[in-house]
């Protein structure tokens, strides 16, 4: 052990939730001696050089973690600033009905009206959250509108946090000019400047109570230098915050359960993952897609009756060619039309069931057992049918859609969609289904047997553990996650040291 630092409160993630945590703690104890961990390198706007295979490495694993059973991955961020370095910037608040929910059934009642509105208005004006100008539309989201709109289904704009936005389309793969309002351009330099000390490429192993046992790796080439050296440290806090994400803060928690002397079986369940497929259509003549704001609209007329949200996207070639069904020389002819490819993300809301979770192997690595439910390929069947129609309404030629027994769907098959797209052809282990949503997985509640964390968002069981970024979710959100974290994030921040 090389080092022992000690702090009072030290957080555990630099992304959404971890940073707008120590941004509301903060706020109200300007005092503290604050450190944030995080596992990732300092990576800054200059480094993002806008080429997809270069860029993987600001995801984990390159990009996609797969579930144990093969059918879905998980992507999540690793880098300074977390997965809102990655992130589109869609931001949507949470349901009412999903609060209603979380007080009703989980006993959140702190998520009164006044204060989810009054916090999010906050929040969203600190990040610059708006809806983008129409004349913003590129191809792809004229299109859906008008598919969509032809089929009778109503379209609504969507809101994002960017300031300055010069419309390059490659949000995905870290923002060159720190347009997108993430925590990397928000929080981090104002916490910074407040005198939080962050140490990059520093990956928490476990916590014990007051103790956090690290392991700090060398920065990548092209990276900020570490400030520590590499190996194993000790730092110590009156208060550890975990924020390591859905797929890591469970697993710090399931390693360090001996070392803390808790025994509770809900840590890593629950976990819902808002199962996505981002499909293509193929139009008749050249689309520039790479222009504009990559989404500007989206759906939600299936979200009550159907579970599913349709949104519009924008992907590069790597990903758009793994997202594609198909191999060989079909996939590559396919691939030649790129250029006039049309795309709609499906986004399936799934339920928090107990089997679903983030475990560890004998090493300690994280394994996601995730089985999706009936309910879900029935939504995603249903979703996939929907968009195979918005985009031949929108006048596409061609449809690729995993899951129907016909690559690709041609004008003629419209007549027969249903019986085309259908759950005796979806093979998961076939299909690119994908995640960028991840929660749950760390319960927040008031009942200590049906979660993990109490609803200050400490850990039960322990006196110095807590919890602040999306595995605290007692159930899926249902649309994109990260005004909730914050919202979640801020609650934890500000009654810490209460
Ligand atoms: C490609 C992509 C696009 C997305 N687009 C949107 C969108 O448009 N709208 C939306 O609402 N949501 C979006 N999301 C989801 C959103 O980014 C997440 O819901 C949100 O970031 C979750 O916050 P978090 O704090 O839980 O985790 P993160 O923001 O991922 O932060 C976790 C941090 O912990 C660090 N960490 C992990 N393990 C360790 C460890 N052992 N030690 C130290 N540090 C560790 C990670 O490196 C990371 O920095 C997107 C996600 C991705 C990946």
């Amino acid at each position: 052990m090389k080092n022992n630092l000690t702090f009072d409160v030290i957080i555990v993630g630099s992304g959404v939730g971890g940073a707008t945590f120590t941004d509301y703690l903060l706020r109200k104890n300007p005092t503290l001696k604050i450190a944030i961990l995080e596992s990732g390198p300092h990576n800054t706007k200059e480094n993002f050089n806008q080429r997809e295979i270069d860029m993987t490495a600001l995801y984990y694993n390159r990009g996609a973690v797969l579930s144990k059973n093969l059918q879905i991955g998980v992507a999540a961020g690793n880098t300074l600033g977390g997965s809102s370095a990655v992130y589109t910037g869609v931001s949507f608040r949470p349901p009412s009905s999903v609060i209603e929910n979380w007080k009703n059934e989980f006993g959140l009642e702190f998520l009164s009206d006044e204060y989810v509105d009054k916090s999010l208005d906050e929040i969203e004006r600190e990040i610059s959250v708006h809806e983008l100008p129409k004349s913003w539309d590129n191809d792809n989201n004229r299109l859906f509108q008008e598919g969509a709109e032809n089929l009778g289904i109503p379209v609504k704009r969507l809101k994002i946090n960017t300031k300055n936005c010069q419309q390059q389309g490659f949000c995905n793969l870290g923002c060159t000019t720190g347009a997108k309002q993430g925590t990397l351009e928000v929080q981090i330099p104002k916490i910074t400047k407040l005198g939080v000390q962050i140490f990059c490429n520093t990956k928490v192993i476990s916590v014990a109570e007051n103790t956090i046992n690290t392991i700090v790796l060398e920065a990548p080439e092209g990276t900020e230098p570490n400030t520590l050296e590499n190996g194993s440290h000790q730092f110590t806090a009156k208060k550890i915050v975990l924020a390591a994400g859905v797929l890591n803060t469970p697993a710090i928690l399931l390693r360090s359960a001996k070392l803390l002397g808790i025994n509770n079986k809900n840590i890593g369940r629950y976990i819902t993952l808002h199962p996505a497929f981002n499909i293509n259509g193929i139009y008749h003549k050249n689309l520039s897609n790479y222009k504009g704001f990559p989404k500007t609209v989206y759906s939600d007329h299936f979200s009550k009756s159907d579970n599913f949200y349709l949104e519009t996207s924008f992907y590069f070639p790597g990903v758009t060619a793994k997202n594609i069904s198909g191999y060989g020389k079909l996939h590559q002819e396919i691939m030649k039309s790129y250029n006039r490819m049309m795309s709609i993300l499906i986004l399936t809301h799934d339920k928090a069931e107990y089997h679903n979770r983030i475990t560890i192997d004998k090493k300690g690595n994280i394994v996601i057992d995730y089985t999706l439910s009936k309910d879900s390929k029935k939504a995603l069947v249903k979703a996939l049918q929907e968009a195979t129609k918005v985009f031949f309404a929108a006048g596409c030629e061609q449809v690729l859609v995993p899951g129907s027994n016909k690559l690709p769907l041609t004008r003629e098959d419209q007549k027969s969609i249903k019986n085309l797209i259908s759950e005796k052809y979806l093979n998961l282990y076939k299909t690119p289904l994908s995640s960028a949503h991840p929660q749950g997985g760390v319960r927040m509640g008031i009942d200590k047997n049906k979660s993990v964390c109490d609803l200050s968002g400490k850990v039960y069981g322990t006196n110095s553990i807590y919890v602040c970024d999306a595995s605290l979710f007692p159930t899926s959100v249902n649309v994109n996650p990260y005004e909730t974290v914050m919202l979640l994030a801020k609650w934890v921040g500000e009654n810490i040291m209460k």
